[in-house]
């Protein structure tokens, strides 16, 4: 195998041969990773329920059709995309070219989760791709089948001398962080994401962060309780629990509480069947390690589980549980729980609910269920999150119009559609001039006057973008 350097190195020498520039070579790679993804489509649901269990249909909406449908974004786009943007002018610029001109990073480094393995390598990918890089992804070794897969796969479709698969865990992902990228683009924990930040700093390489936090989910006002259960628990026990934009915890009024808890009852029953364990729909705790942090948390918690509770340590299943009588200091409020248990807290006021929110560090997404425009208002323009969803879970984050990303320690940066373009592109701005109006320009020379200042005051500034010449 390629030591780091050797595949960095081939990567360089693809990036500076100006072959990832043409239009016509990203729409090719972009296409072939669309073959990629489409061919392979029965091993990648095998590799996915390998690593998490995860349900067919799951893998085909979160980690397939999200994929294809943002690759088709940016074959269709990309064009577009890459058109220099010209902008507004003053009369001292009159007759200069002045735009904005999109330039790929060079070589930038992907790494990605477990979660979504395959999702998380590939949308930023596909940004990477079409912003003209060169790209090292680093799949997570936790999800060991996906990874091999990607592995196996990338070199199969993909120029190899501009792509290249690394793998490894955490001695390896920190050997290979030595090394001098232009972009880094890193998914998965805040702690991780500090070691990370740390080596790009030695570089002072950008970094763009996907990370976790706690999503709150607020209900109150009048409420379809009956809907509000089936979306909770579709976004809350999809991937059981192990999504970054999950819903981590309720927080409505006692009232709403106790309606809320037989309506989950009966949600998990008519989803689930009586015996989850059984369900083909219900994907495990991605490992041993996770397993056991989750079974930590519920053995700790101060809170009542009032569904759910049971486990099977050999199975790594846990049941989706549900848990009341909450405080804000419980166990179960410091980390982003990732895993299939619900706590509920019970706030009397909106206000208050938002208050608590606030307190704690910006989500990555903020959920509000309510029949009521004030509450949903008062919510959104209380708070502050990466992305935020009314009467929903998780779907936001589906439209690659809408940029996916954190805030504060969610994270840095956002990609999806072209704001994926967006982010692996260095924004030039270009000025090109020729040799006229050079009596105008020579206001600026020396000697300096009164006159002249107030001449070049004029035809620099904002209103003399009007049109007088
Ligand atoms: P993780 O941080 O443990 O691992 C992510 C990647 O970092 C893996 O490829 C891993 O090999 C590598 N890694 C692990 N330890 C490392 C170290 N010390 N130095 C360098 N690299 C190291 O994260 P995870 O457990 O795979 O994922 C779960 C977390 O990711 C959760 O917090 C979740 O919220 C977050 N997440 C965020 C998003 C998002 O889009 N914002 C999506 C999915 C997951």
């Amino acid at each position: 195998m390629d030591s780091h350097s050797q595949v960095l190195e081939r990567l360089r020498t693809g990036f500076r041969s100006g072959i990832t520039l043409p239009l016509e070579f990203r729409r090719t790679q972009l296409t072939k990773l669309l073959a990629l993804v489409k061919d392979n489509e029965e091993q990648i649901v095998k590799a996915l329920h390998q690593d998490l269990a995860k349900p067919k249909f799951e893998s085909i909406l979160s980690e397939v059709e999200i994929v294809t449908n943002d690759l088709h974004h940016a074959i269709s786009n990309v064009a577009t995309w890459i058109q220099p943007e010209y902008v507004p002018k003053n009369l001292a610029t009159k007759l200069d070219d002045c735009f904005v001109r999109r330039e790929p990073l060079g070589v930038v480094l992907i790494i990605g989760p477990w979660n979504y393995p395959l999702q998380l390598l590939i949308l930023p990918l596909v940004g990477a791709i079409a912003a003209g890089n060169c790209a090292v992804i680093k799949p997570s070794e936790v999800s060991s089948a996906t990874d091999c897969l990607v592995a196996e796969l990338i070199p199969k479709y993909l120029s190899q001398d501009c792509y290249a698969v690394v793998r490894g865990g955490a001695e390896e992902t920190k050997a290979l962080l030595q090394n001098r990228f232009d972009h880094i683009f890193y998914t998965g924990s805040q702690a991780v994401a500090r070691s990370v930040v740390q080596a790009a700093s030695v570089h002072l390489t950008p970094v763009t962060l996907e990370l976790g936090g706690k999503c709150p989910c607020l209900i109150y006002g009048r409420i379809n309780i009956q809907a509000a259960a089936h979306r909770l628990v579709w976004a809350k026990y999809f991937n059981a629990g192990q999504s970054c934009v999950a819903p981590d915890y309720v927080l409505c009024t006692k009232a709403t509480r106790d309606a809320l808890v037989p309506a989950l009852t009966n949600v998990l029953e008519e989803f689930y069947g009586k015996e989850p364990q059984k369900s083909p729909d219900l994907s495990r705790i991605v490992s041993a390690r996770h397993f056991t942090r989750l079974m930590k948390l519920l053995e700790k918690t101060k809170g009542k589980v009032v569904i759910g509770g049971q486990s099977d340590e050999d199975d790594k299943y846990i049941a989706p549980t549900v848990l009341v009588d909450v405080e804000e200091d419980d166990v179960l409020m410091g980390e982003e729980i990732f895993g299939p248990i619900l706590p509920i807290l019970t706030v009397e006021e909106l206000e208050k609910s938002i208050e608590l929110v606030n307190r704690k560090e910006k989500p990555l997404a903020l959920y509000v269920f309510s029949d009521e425009s004030s509450v949903v208002k008062t919510t959104m323009e209380n708070t502050s999150s990466g992305g935020f969803c009314s009467n929903d879970g998780i779907v936001h984050m589906t439209l690659p119009g809408l940029p996916f990303g954190g805030v504060g320690a969610s994270g840095w940066g956002s990609y999806h559609g072209r704001w994926g373009f967006e982010t692996f592109s260095h924004r030039r701005a270009c000025m090109l001039r020729g040799w006229a109006l050079e009596r105008l320009n020579g206001l600026r020379y020396p000697p300096y006057s009164d006159d002249k200042l107030k001449w070049l005051r004029w035809t620099t500034s904002a209103h003399s973008t009007c049109s007088l010449m």
